[in-house]
């Protein structure tokens, strides 16, 4: 039996109930909002307003269902977390009563031991889970509400130096904004260059009618700065844009960011050993501003990639590319094509049928997509309450969330040597296979129609997209046609096929995607020596040390590098402040040791990248049977991050500085 009530060092002087709002609600109205929860976090919250852990004992911890399991064997209808309707009526129960028992303590939380912290965690994760997961799961969730990731530069001679480390960022999306924030707490002078008049990066930019992020909104933020109160699960863009808006603003960023101004070229200066970065106004007006390091936050996918398409350029009509979607634009009573069938078009597709006079969808490969009924789905009033007020329960449900995505279905993408089926890369890729096949036959009747939206390469080859069955209802309307037939080119008046028909359409929505293995694209960066990055990278192979350094370019670091964008198992919010903390660390060696520049070893850098380019290749994504953007021109895959989120984790914890060259 897990005993709780040992006062603990790490635990025993937090007040685990900080910023919680009271509960004022009757047990009928608390009740009702019961029946939203997420069972394994309410399990965490009972426990932690009881004191008593003997429900660990009565019900089963928490299992992740993938697609394949949800079905399950024994035909019971299994509920989130693989509970069955009985055992959710159970933990609800126990949970009215805890939270009576708690209020007429006077809402004080019975301690907590680390040691118990540890059992809790080893429920929710299904047992026997390493000293080193354990850690790294505690760094994410922070029960106690410590933000471990931020810098601690105590030292008053480091903090004096730092004051004279300015540093440039570029972009102020995820990545910007957080290394804003972590400089800011350091107390390193900084300044942001983006280019949009506004914060949010993608977010700001992407505002194609249905965009919304794909991935939970609860795990989609800062670790340090949840939002409980988000409209959809799966929150539209500009609730994304304001998220990110709002900590700019909060953690003291916005004042930092010149917006509007775009950076041309970084150049090192060896003299000086100083980045001066060359930047322009929306006036062309140019300045150089310095600085000892360059942090690029640029991202991978902010440059649209329109199609190479004869004669796109004499379309009459109107012509967009989904990633700068002119604002207002209102395609409702006209012919529209949607060239591309990706996470864009998958999104954009179903909002425009709704209003198109006639849509065509000009798709060359379908996309498979995991059934989630929630992925529209507005977040009820019970949970914004639980988020809000009931012990514990928003951090048990971040965890929840993370730890889901982290563990995922990682293992599902790699590739066996001895499977040799041009649809899958292994027996558990396949059986993903059969599993998305199905939800694909449950909504599609006309065998036509199902050649057409089956994909013929394996699960995991391109991104899978999360599906609540508005996009195949979308494409059965009677006023939206298939196309598959390749595109030959493009005339004034529309789109022809290869077999010879014109699709005459008012307007053409380009959802094809970004520059995305042009990294840095397209600035002029040149390092040490008059090096250029682009001709380091040839173009388009960009390759650094762990995603962040790359040799030849002192003091300068990546967010959401080359070899850093997960396709599942993790979290890119995770990734961004794994990346922050480890530039962070280096910009702290550099102060503590006196140096002036870190430069990363061409030999440790090559070693890294042949592991990366060795997982990538046994992958499903890295598979010769598919293209996607994850690779570049050669096949090589450049965009993704092979490794469990975990190790990545690990890696970027403290930078080894015999990986360095110091200056
Ligand atoms: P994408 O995944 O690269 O999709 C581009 C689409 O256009 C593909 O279907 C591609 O076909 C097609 N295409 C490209 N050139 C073409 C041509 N010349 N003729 C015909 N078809 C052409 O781009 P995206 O949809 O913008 O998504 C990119 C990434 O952005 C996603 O993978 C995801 O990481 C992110 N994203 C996320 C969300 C979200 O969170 N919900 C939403 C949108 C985007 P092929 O597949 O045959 O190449």
């Amino acid at each position: 039996m897990v005993s709780l009530g040992q006062p603990d060092r790490m635990y025993m002087n937090t007040d685990l109930t900080a910023g919680l709002a009271p509960i004022t609600e009757t047990p009928t109205e608390i009740a009702a909002y019961l029946e939203e929860l997420n069972t394994g976090a309410l399990i965490m919250s009972i426990v932690h307003m009881t004191g008593d852990a003997s429900i660990l004992e009565q019900v089963h911890g928490p299992r992740t269902l993938d697609v394949v399991a949800a079905g399950s064997a024994s035909g019971e209808e299994l509920l989130e977390g693989g509970y069955t309707r009985d055992e959710v009526a159970f933990v609800r129960a126990r949970a009215l009563d805890a939270i009576a028992q708690w209020q007429a303590r006077g809402c004080e939380l019975p301690p907590v031991s680390g040691a118990t912290i540890t059992d809790l965690y080893r429920y929710m994760c299904g047992g026997a889970v390493e000293d080193d997961y354990l850690e790294f799961i505690d760094e994410e969730i922070a029960l106690d509400g410590i933000d471990r990731r931020a810098p601690r530069m105590n030292d008053p001679e480091i903090r004096s130096r730092a004051g004279e480390f300015p540093v440039l960022i570029i972009g102020a999306g995820m990545g910007g904004v957080l290394a804003g924030i972590r400089l800011g707490q350091a107390g390193i002078p900084y300044t942001i260059v983006e280019k949009n008049p506004g914060v949010g990066g993608t977010w700001y930019e992407n505002r194609y009618p249905g965009c919304r992020v794909d991935v939970p909104g609860h795990s989609y933020s800062y670790s340090f700065a949840p939002n409980h109160d988000w409209s959809c699960h799966f929150p539209l863009a500009d609730e994304i844009r304001a998220y990110f808006d709002e900590c700019a603003s909060r953690y003291r960023v916005t004042s930092h960011i010149r917006f509007s101004t775009e950076v041309v070229a970084a150049r090192f200066d060896d003299a000086s050993s100083r980045w001066l970065v060359e930047v322009t106004d929306g006036d062309g007006n140019r300045e150089t501003l310095e600085a000892r390091a360059v942090i690029s936050a640029v991202g991978q996918l902010n440059r649209p990639k329109m199609p190479a398409i004869d004669g796109l350029e004499q379309f009459r009509g109107t012509l967009v590319h989904s990633g700068a979607w002119p604002h207002g634009l209102d395609l409702a009573g006209q012919r529209v094509a949607v060239i591309g069938a990706g996470a864009s078009a998958f999104q954009i597709i179903p909002e425009l049928a709704e209003t198109a006079a006639e849509l065509t969808v000009l798709q060359r490969s379908p996309a498979w997509m995991f059934p989630n009924p929630g992925y529209h789905a507005p977040v009820g009033a019970g949970q914004k309450w639980a988020l809000e007020k009931l012990p514990l329960y928003s951090k048990w449900y971040r965890f929840w969330l993370f730890y889901t995505s982290v563990e995922g279905v990682y293992e599902q993408t790699l590739a066996d040597p001895d499977w040799d089926n041009p649809l899958s890369v292994s027996p558990a890729n396949d059986a993903m296979r059969e599993a998305l096949t199905a939800w694909i036959d449950s909504q599609v009747q006309d065998p036509a129609l199902r050649e057409q939206v089956l994909p013929t390469y394996p699960p995991f080859g391109k991104r899978i997209l999360q599906d609540n069955g508005t996009y195949l209802a979308a494409l059965q309307r009677d006023n939206v046609d298939v196309v598959t037939n390749a595109i030959e080119r493009v005339t004034e008046r529309g789109v022809v096929t290869s077999d010879g028909q014109l699709h005459e359409v008012d307007a053409i929505v380009c959802a094809t995607g970004f520059h995305a293995d042009r990294f840095l694209f397209p600035m002029t960066i040149v390092g040490r020596d008059g090096i250029e990055l682009n001709e380091q990278w040839s173009d388009t192979n960009g390759r650094a040390y762990l995603g962040i350094t790359v040799p030849n370019f002192p003091n300068l670091f990546c967010i959401y590098g080359p070899n850093t964008n997960l396709v599942v198992a993790g979290s890119i919010a995770h990734n961004a402040e794994s990346q922050v903390n480890y530039i962070l660390r280096c910009i702290e060696l550099l102060l503590e040791r006196g140096y002036k520049t870190l430069e990363c070893r061409q030999d440790v850098h090559d070693a890294y990248n042949r592991r990366v380019d060795e997982v990538n290749a046994a992958t499903a994504w890295g598979s010769p049977l598919v293209n996607n953007w994850y690779k570049n021109q050669q096949g090589r895959v450049t965009a993704n991050l092979p490794f469990r989120i975990i190790d990545y984790w690990k890696m970027t914890r403290q930078p080894d500085p015999d990986d360095y060259v110091f200056d």
